[in-house]
């Protein structure tokens, strides 16, 4: 690795929550990485919904390969740009643990459920996660990830959270940055969406190559395809497209950030830390990149179809939640108060995969029936 002096290094890390003696064969952010992928939550991910409900069909995204695609651009920029690659995909491999089934109409129902007892937030739970839901180790909770790893994975939080979170919520009231390795993360996290889900919605039938080329883009670069191959089928032409235009997408954004950091003249990472953010894309890649995430907004996810599979989100969810909080059954029953009760149902719920909660929806719903 050619790792500039302002990368994270896991030498100088500020350490994990609870101490342990170092590894001999790797170092701290490879380990991170290791405990993310050997975790429950992780496996977990293969059943979850990306865009498409998992029993749609087997050829789509789910959140485990969503989350593979995403460490591979990640790491990709993370070399480019001289910075900590397995920091890097430790952070993309967790990005996304704290989703709960349905994906984002999961998240707004169980939110809803949520909103006596603070709500629910998947970036939060996936801290939640690592830093306590896990629970293989003897000697901690958690995963107990290094510091770096943590603040990666919390990409967003508010002032309130912030204060409940110790060093790690800090720079949210102190507005600072994280490292670059944290930043560059959720770039490679919507460089992989926009496109992946591109290839799914048209594999899904529901975004036609017409609807493509209304996308002056892909419509542009198809074109270049085209001509350098004129006799390629839709298929294939579809594919290269996708494919060059995540290529430029990375290389603006390669090329971008390092102009950003090369003008600051940073020595380690507590410069960055106190700098403005210094990922991101040119204007022009950036406008690209909205018209991109408006036309899957308007084509895809606000599609009938993909609306039909999500709307039955929150019917299973608050039902599950509403029977639990009742009936905690397979939940800790010596809990305090309502307020513990429901953090423990929703940790319950956000940790289930689509068809788990699909099977336990009809197994109460059967209950009620009989
Ligand atoms: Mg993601």
């Amino acid at each position: 690795m050619n790792l500039k002096s302002f990368a994270a290094d896991p030498q100088k890390s500020l350490g994990r929550q609870f101490k342990e003696a170092p590894s001999i064969l790797r170092n701290d952010f490879q380990r991170d990485r290791d405990r993310i992928i050997h975790s429950g939550a992780f496996r977990r991910l293969e059943y979850k919904t990306q865009v498409f409900v998992n029993h749609e069909g087997d050829m789509f995204r789910t959140r485990l390969t969503h989350s593979l695609e995403v460490a591979q651009i990640a790491r990709g920029i993370s070399r480019t740009l001289g910075l900590h690659e397995d920091l890097t995909e430790a952070i993309s491999l967790a990005h996304d643990l704290g989703h709960t089934p349905f994906g984002h109409a999961g998240q707004t129902a169980l939110n809803r459920c949520m909103r006596e007892y603070g709500g629910f937030e998947h970036n939060l739970q996936s801290l939640r996660i690592v830093d306590s839901l896990e629970n293989d180790y003897v000697n901690f909770t958690g995963l107990n990830l290094t510091f770096e790893t943590r603040e990666g994975i919390l990409k967003h939080c508010s002032n309130k959270n912030a204060l409940k979170l110790g060093e790690v919520g800090k720079r949210f009231i102190q507005k600072t940055q994280p490292s670059l390795e944290a930043q560059l993360v959720n770039f490679a996290d919507e460089i992989a969406y926009n496109h992946h889900d591109i290839d799914d919605g048209y594999r899904s039938g529901l975004v036609t190559f017409d609807q493509l080329k209304d996308l002056s883009f892909f419509n542009e670069i198809s074109l270049e395809v085209k001509s350098e191959s004129p006799s390629i089928k839709e298929k294939q032409l579809i594919k290269s497209t996708i494919r060059r235009m995540m290529n430029i997408f990375i290389m603006d954004l390669c090329h971008y950030s390092n102009e950003q950091i090369n003008r600051e003249k940073f020595n380690c990472i507590d410069d960055v830390r106190n700098a403005l953010p210094m990922i991101g894309l040119s204007e022009d890649k950036a406008k690209k990149q909205q018209s991109l995430k408006r036309f899957l907004r308007e084509t895809l996810y606000l599609h009938p179809r993909v609306q039909a599979m999500t709307d039955n989100a929150n019917d299973v969810i608050n039902s599950i939640f509403e029977k639990l909080m009742q009936n905690p059954g397979p939940i800790n029953t010596k809990v305090q108060s309502q307020s513990t009760l429901a953090i423990l149902v929703s940790d319950y719920i956000a940790g289930m995969t689509d068809r788990f909660a699909l099977q336990t929806f009809e197994k109460f719903c059967q209950s009620k029936a009989s």
